[in-house]
């Protein structure tokens, strides 16, 4: 045997994502089986497609540091993974609307470096949305939907980080005093961006780019915008690719903006369309709606990490051997396998509890009444007619939304903030625990590249960081939950 990624189906079946959902009685039943189904066909994926790869594609970029993991993005697209965050509606598979965190474990679990691959994609469609901007989502989703039929994958990132703020522009209140080195500025027919974006997951392999950059530095949160940036720009390149010890097949790629110009169509969002008072708060919602959803998916796809780890040193335990007598029959091994078990337990009903406050939370609980038939056929012939479409591209639409958005009442905010970043602080940090104690269990064998768990290990590290650093996620925390409670107390 070469690698355990291939040996899953020794492994007891892993079939209980639902037990904590059903006890709710809260989800739509068709949405539970909607999911189930998917999940099965995840695990499918998983298992024919994907485990044979992982070890080789990481070895690939070991040796050569430019090299692209093209391969994994054909995949991803031949199985619809590039739109499953994309409404059902406008032709994608439904996540948004739907539980679509299990299917985030389910890939975590084999390989976490493809879930960051696929992590940029999906930050950028959550950037999108949050824009509240139809028209350009719907362009965007309907490329990448007939890309992928096409079998030409079509990706995009989301850049928001820059070589000397990092955690500060993940945390509003840090945003003003962050220093921001790029800068949008207006010109006739659109505007012209200008500064360096670092650290973008998957920048070397998108086609187009999602950008977040002020209008102006002084004042940043109030004059926020969000632009389309197609690779060929003139006046955009792309600089260094990271070469990092985890996640190697998803690219940490350096954007450089030199006078790159962005027509009026592709300038997704700029604050000074909406100019009236109450609409101050839409940059806050904007970031802490991408960041709510994207925290509760780092949350899955850590989950999936502590898995991977815990099910690997389940299989090398029944093979290894201690003192004459395998592992799995020593009682001292058995805890540390027990502890593991229940760590990925934790971590899934943190996130699965994150998942439930955002459907029911995001945008002021505009997804709550959003219910399963939204992935019905007849929405989506309805959808795709032209007179619906001029109504969904409307300016008076967006503004109905937004509206939605920024009434979201504080306790509900608060309730997103603390369970992403709980989902996010627990699963990492389980992810990572669990890899200390597959090393503690095989010694040598959770060492050893070709046992799997090394790599898992690896992976796992880079969890803990981006979506806000688990220690700024735990200061969100202590904000959200107790420091309402404690007047004169700062945070940030
Ligand atoms: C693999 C990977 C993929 C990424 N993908 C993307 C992407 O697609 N798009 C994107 O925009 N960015 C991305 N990032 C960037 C990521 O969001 C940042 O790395 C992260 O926000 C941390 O910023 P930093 O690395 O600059 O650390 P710093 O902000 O310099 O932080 C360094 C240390 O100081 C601590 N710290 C900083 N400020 C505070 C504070 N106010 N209070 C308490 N502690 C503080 C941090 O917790 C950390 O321990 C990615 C990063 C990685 C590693």
């Amino acid at each position: 045997m070469t690698s355990v990624d291939f040996d899953r189906e020794e492994l007891f079946a892993f079939d209980d994502h639902f037990f904590s959902l059903m006890a709710l009685h809260k989800y739509d039943r068709r949405l539970i089986e909607q999911t189930r189904k998917s999940l099965e066909e995840e695990r499918h994926f998983c298992r024919e497609h994907l485990a044979p790869l992982v070890l080789s594609e990481d070895r690939k970029h070991a040796e050569d540091p430019h090299y692209l993991s093209w391969e994994l993005v054909r995949l991803a697209g031949q199985h619809g993974h590039l739109s499953n965050f994309i409404p059902k509606f406008m032709g994608g598979n439904g996540g948004a609307l739907g539980l679509s965190t299990p299917l985030v474990e389910e890939t975590g679990s084999v390989d976490s470096a493809f879930s960051g691959l696929m992590g940029g994609h999906g930050l950028g469609l959550a950037a999108l949305m949050m824009t509240l901007n139809m028209e350009v989502l719907d362009r965007v989703a309907q490329k990448i939907v007939a890309n992928e039929k096409a079998d030409k994958p079509y990706m995009i990132d989301c850049a928001i980080t820059e070589p000397t703020a990092g955690t500060d522009v993940e945390e509003i209140e840090l945003y003003p005093k962050a220093r921001l080195m790029c800068q949008a500025k207006r010109v006739s027919g659109g505007a012209v961006l200008n500064g360096r974006k670092v650290f973008i997951s998957t920048g070397h392999m998108a086609t187009d780019h999602v950008i977040l950059m002020p209008f102006d530095l002084k004042d940043p949160v109030n004059n926020h915008g969000c632009f389309l940036v197609p690779g060929d720009s003139k006046g955009f390149s792309l600089g260094r690719k990271e070469r990092k010890m985890g996640q190697r097949a998803g690219p940490a790629s350096e954007l450089v903006f030199e006078d790159c110009f962005v027509p009026e169509e592709n300038i997704v969002l700029a604050a000074d369309e909406f100019p009236e008072e109450r609409y101050r708060d839409q940059f806050k919602s904007l970031l802490h709606g991408v960041l709510g959803i994207t925290r509760t998916v780092v949350g899955a796809w850590s989950t999936g990490a502590a898995r991977g780890a815990f099910e690997r040193s389940l299989v090398l335990a029944k093979q290894t051997k201690h003192k004459g007598r395998t592992l799995v029959h020593q009682q001292w091994a058995q805890t540390i396998l027990t502890n593991m078990f229940m760590n990925v337990m934790m971590a899934r009903s943190v996130y699965l509890e994150a998942t439930f406050a955002l459907m029911m939370n995001l945008s002021g609980g505009m997804m709550r009444s959003i219910p399963a038939f939204m992935n019905t056929n007849l929405v989506k012939r309805i959808f795709q007619s032209k007179g619906f479409k001029k109504l969904f591209y409307s300016t008076w639409l967006r503004k109905k939304m937004l509206d939605r958005m920024i009434s979201i009442q504080p306790e509900q905010d608060d309730r997103i903030q603390v369970m992403s970043s709980m989902a996010k602080v627990v699963g990492s940090d389980m992810a990572m625990e669990n890899c200390h104690l597959a090393v503690e269990l095989l010694s040598q064998a959770g060492l050893r590249h070709d046992r799997g768990i090394e790599k898992v290990f690896r992976d796992a590290k880079l969890l803990q960081i981006f979506e806000g650093t688990n220690q700024l996620n735990r200061l969100n925390i202590f904000k959200h939950y107790f420091a309402r409670h404690l007047p004169g107390v700062e945070v940030f």
